[in-house]
């Protein structure tokens, strides 16, 4: 098989980020995030980032229609390689969409508490132009405020403020459980990892997720 669909769930600020990139730097995979592809046109400037924005800064999800029109273009240009989806499905919708247009071959669940997470999210700092995730304290840039990769002074999200960040887990809970069923009824493998690992010690959940990634192929 060479082509593959997963998708990446958890609650927001719970490690998704950290976890997607050992599937792009270690297993080959393209990682897909519909917030970073909304990010970028807020950036841009242009028409969809007017319309984002709005949704974004208050922690709302944006109107479907336009989040079916990004999934689409891009994963019919990814049909034949290994891609995790970040971000979508949010809703009972999206997630009828994924299965009727895209099936996915299985679900990689981030766990961690609310509690954390609302800590993790306040000390979270991002960079504007190339979307490079820090954390104040346990993944510091080297040089304070700036990104390692194309000096730009590193920012705050609107969305990562405490209120916002509550409203956004709220409204994680409530539809995840009915996600969850939708792919319980399609019988969608799983597996469940911890956010909050040591990014510097990654042999054994590599092997961990290798060996589940091994079953999906059979
Ligand atoms: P994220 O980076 O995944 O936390 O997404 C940031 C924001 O982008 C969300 O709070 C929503 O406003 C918007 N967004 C991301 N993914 C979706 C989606 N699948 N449907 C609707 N809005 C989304």
């Amino acid at each position: 098989m060479t082509g593959m669909r997963l998708i990446i769930i958890g609650p927001p600020g719970s490690g998704k980020g950290t976890i997607s990139q050992l599937f792009e730097k270690d297993l080959d995979f393209t990682h897909f995030s519909v917030g970073e592809i909304l990010r970028e046109h807020v950036q841009n400037n242009d028409e969809l980032g007017h319309i984002a924005q709005e949704f974004i800064n208050k922690g709302e999800l944006i109107p479907d229609n336009i989040t079916i029109n990004i999934i689409t273009t891009y994963l019919r240009s990814l049909e034949d390689e290994k891609v995790i989806i970040d971000g979508f499905p949010r809703n009972v919708f999206q997630a009828a969409f994924l299965v009727e247009n895209f099936p996915i071959q299985g679900i990689v669940r981030v766990e961690l508490d609310d509690e954390t997470i609302i800590k993790r999210l306040s000390g979270r700092r991002v960079c504007p132009v190339c979307s490079t995730s820090y954390h104040i304290t346990n993944n510091p840039p080297k040089h304070e405020g700036v990104c390692d990769n194309d000096g730009h002074a590193l920012e705050l999200r609107k969305d990562d403020n405490p209120e916002v960040v509550k409203k956004r887990l709220q409204e994680y809970h409530e539809s995840q459980q009915k996600l969850d069923d939708i792919f319980k009824t399609e019988s969608v493998p799983e597996i469940s990892l911890r956010g909050d690992i040591d990014i510097h010690n990654k042999k054994s959940i590599l092997e961990e997720i290798n060996d589940w990634l091994d079953t999906l192929q059979k």
